[in-house]
């Protein structure tokens, strides 16, 4: 399998190539050359895998560069019991006749990024220790990818992380989750000021090719396509445990910012998955909303990016989203260039044409979105009539799907976060807190380790000089 750009730069290339790399050198993002598609005797011998085994089977359709039996080795070694704390590691649960959870946040950090970012440690270690080089993350945070990203590499050869987040912004949970970690590889860098701002800095040194160069800096953000592929596996277990056959359809609900956990999604649909509906389901921040209502996509500036009770998906732009695009236009890559690198980045928006948008529904997908007093009520329905607390980006996810449910098709809602993790809006809707896993019960009185920096990127870049 080799990987291509959406933007035309056809030099294909292989998984281990761009296992590392960030946007394809034409500012595109990687696909693979085509979808493997699986045939139904396979999918019923998949069905009585393990997670691990499964995942390797998927893997390993994408991955010609690492030998398969090295393949294999790491997948088993990263979705264990042990780390994701149940052995179908994505265990299903029945909210109602036909509606389900799948929980995708039983991980390290109590958020479905650890499905991937679990794996991509894995990855990096192992194919750094092959070429015999090192890398240091560089990343800003305001929660979530954070955390995920350090809890993966924490310990892993070759790897320094240096992640930026704003000091005093996080919960204090969330700060408790990141600077109580003691591993040496691990830098936590508080900066006095705003995301943006931590992000500003990210992009200055990036920008500086030689000390990018010199330092061997790199990131693991969500346009990675191993994230994206390691996500496929759990809809293909979700669909398993929903149904008896092979024959039987199901739906996915999934809360989403930027575009990552549905693109894979539309993956798992392109290889053959019997999929129904992709319902995506947004916040106040309905820019994915938006275009699969009216086939305009409108990119919002910072002042119109509301900050949400479901922060996770308060994003102004949908970073994987020309994946998707790339393969709606047919694979035309002078048609999405056009979109995204001259009308998007001159107009901040674009919008199909009539046939383009007519295609959408051949694809399964449809959307809606939700408010805060939206996921208040449905934060408590579901404690009331299920008596299961779920998190505010689920909440999200279970509401849209309510508006989007077919006679007959099950329909899986994706859990990208335990409650735990948004405890204030939790305790709005139901006036209690909500549970907390045994192994984080009082994590915020940990010694912590973390330095403060003014919003200067020299002092940031003269820190990696001296630890990198
Ligand atoms: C990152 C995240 C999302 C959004 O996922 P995308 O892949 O960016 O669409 C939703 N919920 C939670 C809890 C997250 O951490």
């Amino acid at each position: 399998m080799k990987y291509i750009s959406t933007r035309g730069d056809a030099a294909p290339r292989g998984f281990s190539e761009i296992l590392l790399e960030g946007l394809a050198p034409d500012g595109g993002l990687y696909l693979p050359t085509h979808y493997p598609k699986i045939d139904t005797a396979t999918l019923a011998r998949w069905r009585d895998l393990t997670y691990a085994e499964l995942a390797f089977e998927i893997l390993a359709l994408y991955i010609a560069d690492i030998p398969h039996a090295d393949l294999k080795r790491l997948v088993s070694q990263t979705y264990t019991e042990q780390v994701f704390g149940t052995r179908e590691i994505t265990p299903l649960k029945k909210l109602e006749d036909g509606l389900y959870l799948e929980a995708l946040s039983n991980g390290p950090t109590l958020a479905f990024k650890d499905m991937a970012m679990q794996l991509l440690g894995a990855l990096f270690e192992y194919e750094l220790a092959r070429r015999g080089q090192t890398l240091n993350i560089l990343g800003a945070t305001s929660g979530d990818t954070g955390s995920a990203a350090e809890y993966a590499m924490r310990g892993k050869q070759g790897v320094k992380v240096f992640m930026l987040s704003p000091h005093g912004r996080m919960s204090p949970f969330q700060q408790a989750q990141m600077f109580s970690l003691q591993d040496a590889n691990i830098h936590n860098i508080a900066v006095e000021g705003v995301f943006d701002d931590c992000q500003d800095i990210v992009k200055a040194v990036s920008n500086d090719l030689a000390f990018k160069r010199r330092w061997k800096i790199g990131t693991v953000n969500s346009i990675n396509w191993a994230r994206l592929l390691a996500q496929v596996v759990y809809y293909f277990a979700g669909y398993f445990q929903a149904t008896k056959n092979n024959d039987e359809r199901v739906s996915f609900a999934v809360p989403s910012g930027n575009f990552g956990n549905i693109c894979a999604g539309h993956v798992a649909r392109m290889m053959g998955l019997p999929i129904e509906r992709l319902v995506l389901a947004t916040n106040e921040n309905n820019v994915l909303d938006e275009f699969f209502r009216t086939g305009t996509y409108r990119a919002r500036g910072s002042a119109e990016t509301h900050e949400t009770s479901s922060p996770s998906m308060d994003i102004s732009k949908a970073s994987n989203f020309e994946r998707f695009v790339f393969d709606l236009l047919g694979r035309d890559a002078a048609r999405t260039r056009a979109l995204f690198a001259d009308e998007l980045a001159k107009t901040g928006r674009f919008t199909l044409t009539r046939e383009e948008f007519a295609r959408i529904a051949e694809y399964g997908f449809v959307s809606g979105s939700s408010t805060h007093a939206d996921r208040l009520a449905t934060i408590r329905d579901t404690a009331q009539r299920c008596g299961t607390v779920i998190d505010t980006h689920t909440a999200d996810g279970l509401k849209v799907a309510r508006e989007h449910r077919d006679a007959g098709v099950p329909m899986i809602v994706l859990e990208t976060a335990l409650p735990a993790k948004f405890s204030a809006t939790i305790v709005e809707a139901l006036g209690r807190e909500p549970e907390r896993p045994a192994a984080l019960q009082g994590i915020e009185r940990l010694p912590k380790r973390f330095e403060v920096m003014r919003v200067d990127a020299q002092a940031v870049k003269d820190y990696i000089a001296r630890h990198g």
